[in-house]
């Protein structure tokens, strides 16, 4: 992935591209795969980098989601789960399998999560993780050791996916670059242009240079998640809201407090939703939350009410309560969900399914949905945008894509797992290149990993590799400001900055940072 080439190869093209895809989180991604996939030429824009937006900011579950079983959603858990399935063989590098135990502490629960779970199994068929199972209190124990005990009778454990949304995101990136897409970030759409009163192309700003150009698209494709009224405001300015957004926020805890490879879901929470405790990275991601926001943003923030509710919740189960001075990190994502016809506050009870609109000057516009759905998102997209006579007619060919990466059976104990098959390569580079020395030694970074992403990766600024590439911003903020002016020195001599831009670049992060440091 080399962004000059692809903005070049943009600037020089004077013919119309098939599709334009505004937004590059999991929607954008998964829609310009799509189109390369079938064949078709496609420019994907991001104004920031790549799953700068909601996508880095899950609880990190590919799911089908045992809530909306509960909540009666059939066609939606079926969806996630046949999609749950493709994912993790697709790109079994960054996809792995993970056992939840909700614990129980009333009579009724185990044979209630039991039956539930056991059609949550049923309805994955050949995709299935695994059965679900009732544990006894000694082994639930066993699995997780940190759980209070008074009146623990057991527990019910079953299987659902686990990943990492950034780097599952870059990799998307990749692969449509790999198919003859063009994918570029820190690229904003600032206007739409109109031909005899259809959309026919974006007008966007390079971010880094400043300069402004022009792209033709045969279809224009909106998929700027909680961002996509201002788009659609381009297109019509009277347009109705079509989102609602709703903040969740997570807390990142040291893997004392959850040492196993299980993790903890608990089911009930006080505002009716469910918590989860899942290893990620070594460390443990606990959340989430579900409060209404009246506008959106880059960098939403953590509210004090949501970081407390958090704390509690989980401290109702954990035999050491967690504090703030446990947080390693704190993070807040925007959910894009489909605004429902008629107002409401509640937004656990919208749809997670996803929701398209085509204008009248013909912009599609996709939200909804989650990262496990994105696939299916795109195909929808696709499909429904070339039912134009203008488009050759094809048929998806993405569900047994195998994602960039792809590397089965991953040694998750390895620091570079999560490269897949560019492991070696990272390897090779810090061989040859001395680029051995460590970056982080308790976020096992290498220098090597700094010199890959911004070679083969497209990260930009200090920010891409810590929060995106490294992900070290989201697993422990305080060591991601200690380790950024050694990454900041890194970047400059492979991109020829000055010790100026070195020193920007770390004021910037740290200030970005500030939003993920409780204590
Ligand atoms: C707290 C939380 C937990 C979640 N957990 C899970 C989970 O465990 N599993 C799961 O499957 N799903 C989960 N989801 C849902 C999932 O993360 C989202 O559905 C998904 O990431 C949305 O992706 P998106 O591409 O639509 O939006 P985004 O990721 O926000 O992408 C939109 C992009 O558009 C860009 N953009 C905006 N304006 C412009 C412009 N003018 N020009 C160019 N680019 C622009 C933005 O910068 C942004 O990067 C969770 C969501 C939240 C909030």
């Amino acid at each position: 992935m080399n962004r000059e080439e692809m903005i070049n190869s943009v600037n020089l093209n004077k013919d119309t591209y098939d599709f334009i895809v505004i937004g590059g989180g999991a929607t954008g991604l998964g829609t310009a795969l799509e189109a390369a996939a079938r064949g078709y030429s496609v420019v994907l824009v991001e104004q920031n980098d790549f799953t700068k937006g909601t996508s880095s900011r899950s609880t990190k579950l590919v799911h089908g989601g045992v809530r909306y079983l509960a909540q009666g959603d059939l066609p939606l858990v079926l969806e996630a789960l046949r999609e749950r399935g493709l994912m993790k063989q697709n790109a079994p590098h960054l996809v792995k399998d993970q056992k939840f135990i909700i614990p129980s502490y009333s009579w009724w629960v185990k044979p209630y999560y039991t039956v539930g779970l056991t059609m949550y199994d049923l309805l994955s068929g050949r995709l299935s993780l695994g059965r679900s199972l009732p544990y006894s209190r000694k082994k639930t124990i066993k699995c997780i050791p940190t759980l209070k005990t008074k009146n623990l009778n057991g527990g019910v454990v079953y299987h659902d996916g686990q990943f990492d949304d950034a780097r599952f995101g870059i990799n998307l990136a990749q692969t449509i670059v790999e198919k003859g897409g063009i994918c570029l970030n820190y690229t904003k759409v600032t206007g739409l242009i109109k031909t005899n009163s259809k959309v026919t192309g974006v007008r966007v700003k390079d971010e880094l240079s400043g300069k402004e150009t022009e792209i033709r698209g045969k279809a224009i494709i909106n998929a700027t998640g909680v961002f996509i009224d201002n788009i659609r405001k381009m297109d019509e300015p009277k347009a109705d809201k079509m989102v609602c957004v709703s903040q969740g926020v997570h807390l990142v805890l040291d893997k004392k407090f959850c040492p196993n490879d299980y993790a903890i879901m608990i089911p009930q929470t006080s505002d009716g939703r469910v918590l989860f405790a899942v290893p990620w990275h070594d460390k443990i991601v606990v959340g989430t939350t579900d409060v209404m926001k009246e506008d959106a943003e880059l960098e939403p923030k953590a509210l004090d009410e949501e970081i407390d509710f958090i704390l509690e919740t989980a401290g109702r189960y954990l035999a050491e309560e967690p504090t703030r001075a446990d947080v390693k990190s704190v993070f807040a994502g925007l959910r894009p969900l489909a605004a429902p016809e008629k107002g409401s506050k509640k937004t656990k009870e919208i749809s997670r399914g996803h929701k398209i609109v085509v204008s009248e000057a013909g912009m599609l516009t996709i939200t909804g949905g989650k990262w496990t759905t994105y696939r299916q998102m795109g195909e929808d997209v696709i499909n429904r945008l070339i039912k134009k006579s203008d488009f050759k007619q094809t048929k998806s060919n993405t569900r047994h894509l195998r994602i960039h990466g792809y590397k089965k059976n991953v040694d998750l104990n390895d620091p570079l797992y999560f490269y897949g098959t560019d492991k070696e390569g990272i390897e090779t580079l810090a061989k040859k290149e001395k680029y051995t020395a460590s970056v982080s030694k308790s976020l096992k970074i290498i220098e090597a990993q700094v010199i890959w992403a911004v070679r083969y990766e497209m990260a930009k600024t200090i920010e891409d590799v810590l929060a995106r590439r490294t992900r070290s911003l989201f697993l422990d903020a305080k060591e991601s400001v200690a380790i950024a002016p050694k990454v900041a020195s890194l970047m400059a001599s492979e991109l020829g900055h000055d010790s100026a831009w070195e020193a920007a670049q770390v004021a910037t992060f740290k200030e970005i940072a500030k939003n993920y440091i409780l204590n």
